[in-house]
């Protein structure tokens, strides 16, 4: 599978997921956008994305804010001309898990704000260029939680429903004009510096790693995932469900 010549826009790109997809894209040959809202980490990451061979242009944005995504996509369109490839990574998870009664309308707010808006913005931001361009792979990060629904993430669980009823009604507008949409749901991952695994929750006994998710989200950003669209592939383990 190689990405020679393709530009691929990756949110969430300082850490986790979202890293290494982006590296494995660079390993294949694709030119990079990173967006994060983490300035640090994105310089960290650009290095590492840049140390793998890709041309790299980084951009520190709040996907919350539709101004400035709109920015970053019509500088970046400026510079590199085409973006054939959204990862629409970015997304909040570990806040303030408590039962639903426990929570409040701030809360809500961010999650939506963060993980349905943004992607959102990013997704309608590139949307005409890649039909113009008759070509374009979106892949949204969506999670289990999103298709069992998880106990004291309720509000998270609800965005990540959301992003897979996004990818599947999108895919049915645009495929035919050659923009492919799918989601990747991932399981429970942590990076192995981290050093926490929890085998009770799937029945291969483990976490996965950001690589593992990364192997399946580049495989739908590639040329060979050309009659794939509207699905949403589960990255874990055979979950046992909680
Ligand atoms: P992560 O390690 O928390 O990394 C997420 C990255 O996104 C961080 O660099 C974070 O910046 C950035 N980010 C957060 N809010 C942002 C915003 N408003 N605008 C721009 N960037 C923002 O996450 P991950 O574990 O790699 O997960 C990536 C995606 O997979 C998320 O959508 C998550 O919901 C989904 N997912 C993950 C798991 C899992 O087990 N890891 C399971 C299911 C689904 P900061 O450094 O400032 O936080």
């Amino acid at each position: 599978m190689d990405c020679k010549g393709r530009y691929a826009l990756i949110t969430g790109a300082s850490r986790g997921i979202g890293l290494a997809a982006a590296r494995l894209m660079a390993q294949r040959n694709a030119n990079l956008i990173l967006v994060d809202v983490n300035e640090e980490g994105l310089m960290r990451a650009a290095e590492a994305v840049r140390a793998e061979g890709a041309q790299v242009l980084t951009y520190v944005c709040d996907v919350q804010d539709e101004h400035r995504v709109n920015e970053v996509v019509s500088d970046a369109l400026q510079k590199v001309g085409r973006i054939d490839i959204l990862v629409n990574n970015a997304g909040i998870y570990r806040e303030n898990r408590s039962h639903f009664v426990d929570s409040n309308s701030d809360i809500w707010s961010r999650y939506i704000n963060i993980n349905i808006l943004g992607t959102m913005y990013f997704t309608h931001a590139l949307l005409g260029t890649m039909l113009e361009n008759h070509y374009g792979r979106i892949v949204n990060i969506a999670s289990v939680a999103g298709v069992y629904g998880i106990v004291n993430m309720v509000p998270y669980s609800m965005t990540k429903g959301a992003i897979i009823s996004f990818t599947v009604a999108l895919a049915k507008e645009v495929t035919e004009h050659g923009v492919l949409v799918n989601a990747v749901s991932p399981g429970n991952i942590q990076p192995p510096e981290d050093g926490l695994n929890l085998p009770a929750l799937s029945f291969a006994n483990r976490s996965g790693t950001p690589e593992e998710c990364a192997e399946v989200i580049c495989f739908l950003a590639s040329d060979e995932a050309s009659y794939v669209s509207g699905q949403n592939y589960l990255v874990d383990g055979c979950r046992k469900m909680m």
